[in-house]
């Protein structure tokens, strides 16, 4: 067999096994709705949890820190590609998180590569949830390739991590885990997570990609949202491509922690800075962020009346307070046929398949939003009532 005929077999297995994955082309921005093949879809399938995407005044930010800055930011942050927009975005990060320092990554997946490594070398363990997103599970794998050992503990289950903490040895520990789970929505138990980190003397590393912006007092997080502090064992990742509505993501933490990060964390010293414009558009985001009460008592609205009109229904949705209500179906084939009958009806609810989540529990990814309007939630009830 040639290099790509053994590619190709791979690819033919994926696709005898149903699991071909495909993109869809949008004909319209981030919103509501989804223009997909000359039809309009109300659209379950983003993280723009709060709207913001096609918010006029962000455009507008981004427009005008274009004009000013130009388009790119020509070098990474410590060879000259740190501008003022970048800047001035950090420390409104810092202050609005609550921590000493804030740096920020073109993507999430690169500030989770970011931390854990230049954290965990040789002599540290890692402790992970086995849930946790694929790029803390990269950044794990990398970790493992500094010399660190590496345990995963199974989803939320705090005895077994404070086992697997008693019996390490390492001189240094980090605890790694998502704040909000992104294919089950529900919170991890931070108070104890940190409780563990205390008593184990370990780095707390949060990746807050689904609480950053819609959990918490001003939407500051989970970490809020739990009445947690700002803790100087905390590491706290945020992704702002979701709520935030435009791309990126920051490391919150201590002084000295973010300091480590500047010097020795490759994946922000190897990289260019993000566009400068981006940064314009982000610190107007966060400022809607802030204020935006509104839009999150309409999301969680939303999400109380999805959850009340589907108690009714064969299919149940996982225990979720967040914008991810999983609607959990079984089977891959099942999933897969509930998706595109809503997709016949002009709803667009994505079907999530294993490896993505565990075999047998195939399900719906409702990502609900403040954009949706009542009749939008509504509508999929009495779609999902039809189809049941
Ligand atoms: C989306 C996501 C990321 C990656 O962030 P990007 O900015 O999309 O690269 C990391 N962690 C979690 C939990 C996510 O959901």
């Amino acid at each position: 067999m040639s290099l790509t005929e053994r590619l190709q077999a791979e690819l033919d297995d994926i696709a005898a096994a149903g699991l071909t994955r495909r993109r869809r082309v949008l004909a319209s921005p981030c919103g509501r709705t989804a223009v997909v093949d000359g039809r309009e879809l109300i659209n379950f399938a983003s993280n723009d949890y709060l709207g913001l995407a096609g918010d006029p005044a962000l455009a507008a930010a981004f427009a005008h820190g274009a004009r000013q800055w130009g388009t790119g930011s020509g070098a990474s942050h410590l060879l000259g590609g740190h501008l003022e927009p970048h800047e001035k975005l950090e420390t409104e990060l810092a202050a609005f998180t609550g921590f000493a320092r804030a740096l920020t990554f073109s993507t999430g997946y690169l500030a989770n590569l970011a931390v854990t490594p230049t954290l965990a070398g040789r002599g540290a363990a890692v402790f992970a949830d086995k849930l946790n997103h694929a790029s803390l599970i990269d950044a794990m794998q990398l970790a493992k390739a500094n010399g660190a050992a590496i345990h995963r503990y199974p989803h939320a289950d705090l005895s077994a991590l404070e086992r697997l903490l008693a019996a390490s040895a390492a001189a240094s520990k980090l605890i790694v885990s998502d704040t909000v789970f992104s294919m089950d929505g529900d919170l991890a138990p931070l108070p104890q997570l940190l409780e563990l980190a205390e008593r184990y003397d370990a780095w707390l590393i949060l990746d807050d990609a689904h609480g950053f912006g819609v959990l918490g007092e001003n939407g500051r997080g989970s970490l809020a949202h739990c009445g947690l502090p700002a803790a100087e064992r905390i590491l706290l990742m945020g992704t702002l491509g979701k709520a935030a509505g435009v791309g990126g993501a920051f490391v919150a933490g201590s002084e000295t922690a973010i300091d480590y990060l500047l010097q020795k964390g490759r994946a922000y010293i190897f990289t260019t800075a993000a566009p400068p414009a981006v940064a314009c558009a982000l610190s107007h985001s966060l400022q809607r962020i802030a204020a935006g009460d509104d839009l999150r008592q309409r999301l969680f609205a939303h999400i109380a009346r999805l959850q009340d009109g589907a108690a009714g229904l064969p299919w149940r949705l996982l225990p979720s307070a967040t914008a991810i209500q999983p609607l959990i179906v079984g089977g891959n084939a099942a999933a897969v046929a509930l998706s595109d009958a809503l997709w016949q009806r002009g709803l667009w609810a994505p079907a999530i398949r294993p490896p993505t989540v565990p075999a047998g529990t195939a399900r719906l990814r409702l990502s609900l939003s403040a954009a949706h309007t009542t009749d939008d939630i509504d509508k999929l009830l009495a779609a999902l009532r039809e189809l049941s």
